[in-house]
């Protein structure tokens, strides 16, 4: 077996936060911002496309969201997640190629990580009370064990050709919570791309890509920092000019009960929260998606055998550890190296 030797460990005190170092200050700019996906939104960009006016522009960057949202949104009740979920059908159900596509990458995952990534863990995180009703109950450990019976990604067949999904178990579902925004962000970047836009920077809920180059015409510089710190600076600073970076942390959604904390990262091997000490991993990659599946995978299987394994996929990741007296440890991948700015 590779041993991951993580490069660096520095003291932190905080939790990690991505920003975007460059600020929108001015008044006339291009920038767009919204909500989307239960979060928010933006997008920077130095110059609108030929003949596409801030209004055109915006609207249509919201109907890719409206269209991602009414194939992955399990808040919507009329969505396609939603209806695939609700069947108890065996059969070959069509749906999008957008489903099959997260479905295809996710399965990779599941894989990769054996089986610590797998986005048919929706019923536990329905349970654990991280769903659409937020509840911090501690589940019984029989519920525990009788939801996992229809947990495990073998259980979800995908086929590209007639897109299609298929349940080998009634009860199973699927959760794209993990992916959807840095999906999200992909198909924003994309139509920005075809517009020939050539420098931007787009953001879904802290998962982002940045192109070319900010309006210093400098990388962007995207910090990983404390978000109760006064310093901006503070933390890491990734000097990025085609790169996408997103973040998976225990500390977005949890609750303590008895002295124990419980995340919505669920590790489906064991049906239970994570429990070890790693708080988040931020992770940049070629695109959007695989940052977001990587993030979350990585993170469910925490710092040891997370950085163990991205080593081995030469995946860049920072791993933020809790430690004792409030503290946190910072680590890193090789490949995230070179992708620090210079002096930091
Ligand atoms: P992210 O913020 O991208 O890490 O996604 C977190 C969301 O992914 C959670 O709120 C759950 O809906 C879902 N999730 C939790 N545990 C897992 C897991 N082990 N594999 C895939 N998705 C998960
Ligand atoms: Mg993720």
């Amino acid at each position: 077996m590779v041993t991951a030797t993580p490069y660096r460990k520095v003291l932190l005190i905080g939790l990690l936060m991505l920003s975007a170092c460059s600020a929108d200050n001015t008044e006339q700019s291009n920038n767009i911002y919204g909500n989307t996906m239960g979060t928010t939104y933006s997008v920077q960009l130095d110059v609108l496309p030929n003949g596409v006016s801030h209004t055109e522009l915006k609207n249509q960057l919201e109907a890719i969201l409206e269209t991602v949202n009414q194939q992955m949104s399990t808040y919507d009740p009329e969505s396609e997640i939603t209806q695939f979920n609700r069947s108890e059908s065996t059969d070959w159900l069509p749906v999008s190629d957008a489903l099959v596509f997260l479905t295809s990458i996710a399965e990779g995952h599941s894989l990769l990580s054996n089986g610590a990534f797998d986005i048919t863990v929706g019923p536990l995180v329905e349970l654990w009370g991280f769903g659409s009703q937020f509840n911090n109950q501690r589940p019984a450990i029989e519920a525990v064990q009788s939801t996992q019976e229809y947990i495990g990604h073998q259980l979800l067949e995908w086929r590209s050709e007639s897109s299609a999904l298929r349940k080998k178990h009634p009860q199973l579902q699927m959760d794209l919570s993990a992916i959807a925004k840095g999906y999200g962000v992909d198909l924003l970047a994309q139509h920005l791309n075809g517009l020939q836009v050539n420098n931007y920077l787009v953001e879904i809920g802290g998962e982002l890509r940045a192109v070319g180059a900010n309006p210093e015409g400098q990388p962007w510089k995207i910090g990983i920092q404390q978000p109760d710190s006064a310093a901006p600076e503070a933390g890491l600073i990734l000097s990025l000019s085609n790169h996408s970076v997103a973040t998976s942390g225990d500390y977005l959604n949890f609750y303590v009960e008895d002295g124990k904390r419980y995340s919505h990262i669920i590790d489906p091997r064991t049906g239970y929260p994570v429990i070890h000490q790693t708080a988040s991993v931020t992770v940049v990659a070629e695109t959007t998606t695989l940052a977001d599946v990587w993030a979350t995978t990585l993170l469910v299987l925490g710092e040891e055998a997370g950085s163990e394994l991205a080593e081995l996929n030469n995946i860049a990741a920072v791993f933020l550890v809790r430690e004792d007296a409030g503290d946190f440890s910072l680590s890193m991948t090789s490949a995230m190296i070179p992708l620090l700015k210079p002096g930091k």
